[in-house]
């Protein structure tokens, strides 16, 4: 059996940053992918944004990756050519008992270290964007858009200049822990061996994980789907930032994001389903038209049109907590060679430099 240094399962934004990282740090390194080509799950079914890392709790490694992930993604898009924006974004309350939920967010940005933050009243705001209706809203300048598949191409290109290579059609089903290192089974067969398998399936990485012979099952989330809808509108975009309004349990609310080409879109919404469904139904568009227009009264009838899915790889169900990133090496689960990425949601895409940096250092430390 072919022995190498690190694989990677996984070719989403997160893996692909991860192979780059671990390819630039010389190990060799190969990415087994499941799919035909890169990216085609939640990391192409989301809203492109760059967060500022406003909503995370203190000290949680959502804050901590997502501030630190959030410029060293700027310093990468801007040396490598990666088209994004720093579009601005505004979180708006629609009335005056919003206004505590606003103040809260701002003192959770500050925790995390995101001082640019400005609470602006209503004038200030309709100065900025005319078409809004809102009471008071919070600014918040390093909040951005990007190209995110272009970004996952400018990963790839990277980590395969470094040596890295890309096995596709790869579905991997088990992995057996052994004294020369873990091997991998794709398909019925066992294919490879590595030193260290970093497991960045995604919302299939505790599906994985309960497929790693001698992994105890405390140390495997349960998985739970959270599918958000997106619709997008005809025409031109209404405003030129991106419009949030306060969070909603599970997501952050119907927000309005617009792509580097201009087309604005709003979503997503919060549905928890039992399997991964990438449909959209038009119905739920009612829903949408409500919620719109308590920030954009002047959405038209009839003018949302279906758009796509995404699913949040969630570790903690309907009602709990949020969780946070779960990165776990052997000090923590006791697999030598073996780590696990769990419940990389949102802000996944905005934090993957900063979670590959933490990759890196714990193969590092296991040697
Ligand atoms: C609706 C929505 C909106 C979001 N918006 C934002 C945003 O605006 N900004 C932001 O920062 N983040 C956002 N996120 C989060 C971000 O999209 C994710 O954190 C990120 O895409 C996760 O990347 P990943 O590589 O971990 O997972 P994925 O992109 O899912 O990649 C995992 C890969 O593993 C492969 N795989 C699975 N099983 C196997 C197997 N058995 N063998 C081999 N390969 C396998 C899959 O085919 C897939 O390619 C959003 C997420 C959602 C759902």
């Amino acid at each position: 059996m072919d022995s190498v240094d690190c694989i990677v399962i996984g070719a989403g934004v997160v893996g692909l940053a991860i192979a780059r990282e671990l390819a630039l740090a010389g190990h060799e390194t190969i990415i087994i992918e499941r799919e035909n080509a890169f990216g085609t799950i939640t990391s192409s079914r989301n809203s492109e944004v760059i967060h500022a890392g406003i909503y995370y709790p203190r000290g949680s490694l959502k804050a901590r990756l997502c501030v630190r992930g959030r410029d060293a993604l700027y310093d990468y898009c801007e040396r490598y050519g990666v088209e994004h924006r720093r579009s601005g974004k505004l979180i708006v309350a629609t009335s005056e008992a919003q206004h505590g939920e606003l103040e809260k967010l701002r003192q959770a940005a500050i925790g995390n270290g995101v001082d640019d933050l400005r609470l602006i009243d209503r004038a200030e705001a309709l100065s900025l964007e005319p078409a809004l209706h809102c009471t008071a809203a919070l600014i918040s300048p390093s909040t951005g858009i990007i190209d995110s598949h272009g970004y996952m191409l400018s990963l790839l290109g990277q980590a395969e200049a470094a040596g890295a290579m890309l096995a596709y059609l790869s579905p991997v089903t088990r992995l057996v822990p052994t004294a020369e290192g873990i091997e991998l089974h794709v398909g019925d067969e066992p294919a490879l061996r590595a030193r260290h398998v970093i497991n960045s399936a995604g919302l299939d990485a505790p599906a994985i994980a309960s497929r790693v012979e001698g992994l105890a099952p405390e140390h495997v989330p349960k998985a739970y789907y959270a599918k958000g809808c997106y619709f997008t509108l005809g025409g031109r975009a209404p405003f030129s930032r991106l419009i949030y309004p306060v969070p909603e349990p599970g997501g952050l609310g119907v927000h309005l994001t617009i792509d580097l080409g201009g087309q604005a879109r709003f979503g997503p919404d919060v549905e928890w389903v039992s399997e991964p469904d990438y449909s959209v139904d038009p119905r739920r568009a009612d829903r949408f038209y409500d919620v719109i227009r308590q920030y954009w009264p002047a959405l038209q009838d009839g003018s949302l049109a279906p758009g796509y899915a995404g699913i949040r790889p969630k570790i903690s169900g309907p009602g709990e907590p949020a969780a946070d990133f779960r990165i776990e090496a052997s000090g923590t689960h006791g697999v030598a060679g073996l780590v696990n990425l769990f419940g990389i949601e949102s802000p996944g895409l905005t934090a993957s430099l900063a979670i590959a940096e933490v990759v890196a250092s714990l193969v590092a430390q296991a040697g």
